[in-house]
C-alpha cells in the first residue's frame, strides 16, 4: 500500500507544482496585457523602423504601411489571446473501443522565430495513442496553430504542442515532428535558403515502443 501512495503523493506534488507554474505564468500574461501598447504607439514604433532602414515614412508608398503592419501583426501573434488547453478540453469517448493511434500530418505551419522575428515556414505531424478519450481531429490543428501565432523558437514549439496533448487527453503516448524553414537562416546569416530543420518530442509508448514509434513515422511518410 505505501509505495502506491507514495506514487499518488508525488503525483499530487507535480500537479501542485503545475498549477503554481501556470498561476505565475498567467500573472506575468496579464501584466504584459496591461502593458500592451495601444495601436498608435505600435503605428509609431514602425514609423522609427522604416526611418531606421534608411525610408522616409511619409512618402506616399509608406503612408498607410505602420497600420497594415500592425494589422499583420495582430494575425501573426493572436496565439496570445488563445488558450490551446480549453480547445482540446472538449474530449469524447464514444469511438466504439478505438483504441490504435490517431495521426494528422501535413498540418500546415506558419510561425516567427523570437530572435529574428522573422517567419518560418513548415509542416507539423501530431498523433496521440488515446486512452479513451479522443479529441475533434481538428483541435490538434488548432493547438498547432495557437502557439505557432507566438515568437517561438522550433524546439519549444514542438514541445509545446506535445505537453498540452498529454496534459489535457492523459494518452498513451504524443509524438510531435515538425519540419520547417526559417527565414532567419534563408535570408540572412548563414543563407542556407534549402536548410530544413527536423525537430521531434515523442512520450509514453512512442518513446518507449519501437514498434510504435516506426508505426508513427511510417505513417508520417505516407507509407
Ligand atoms: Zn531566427
Amino acid at each position: 500500500m505505501a509505495p502506491q501512495r507514495s506514487a499518488a503523493l508525488r503525483r499530487n506534488l507535480v500537479a501542485a507544482k503545475d498549477v503554481r507554474a501556470k498561476a505565475e505564468g498567467l500573472a506575468r500574461r496579464v501584466d504584459v496585457q496591461r502593458d500592451k501598447p495601444s495601436r498608435l504607439e505600435a503605428e509609431e514604433a514602425v514609423r522609427t523602423l522604416l526611418r531606421y532602414a534608411g525610408d522616409d515614412p511619409e512618402r506616399e508608398g509608406l503612408l498607410e504601411t505602420p497600420a497594415r503592419v500592425v494589422r499583420a501583426f495582430d494575425e501573426f501573434f493572436q496565439g496570445y489571446e488563445q488558450d490551446p488547453e480549453a480547445v482540446l478540453a472538449r474530449t469524447f469517448e464514444e469511438v466504439e473501443g478505438y483504441d490504435e493511434m490517431i495521426v494528422v500530418r501535413n498540418i500546415d505551419l506558419f510561425s516567427h522565430c523570437e530572435h529574428h522575428m522573422v517567419s518560418f515556414v513548415g509542416r507539423a505531424h501530431v498523433a496521440y495513442l488515446p486512452d479513451k478519450r479522443v479529441v475533434g481531429l481538428s483541435k490538434l490543428a488548432r493547438v498547432v496553430d495557437i502557439f505557432a501565432r507566438r515568437l517561438q523558437i522550433q524546439e519549444k514549439l514542438t514541445v509545446q504542442i506535445a505537453d498540452a496533448i498529454e496534459r489535457v487527453l492523459h494518452p498513451k503516448g504524443v509524438a510531435v515532428v515538425i519540419e520547417a524553414r526559417h527565414d532567419c537562416m534563408a535570408t540572412r546569416g548563414v543563407h542556407k535558403p534549402d536548410a530544413m530543420t527536423v525537430t521531434s518530442r515523442m512520450t509514453g509508448a512512442f518513446r518507449t515502443d519501437p514498434s510504435t514509434r516506426r508505426e508513427f513515422l511510417a505513417m508520417i511518410r505516407g507509407a
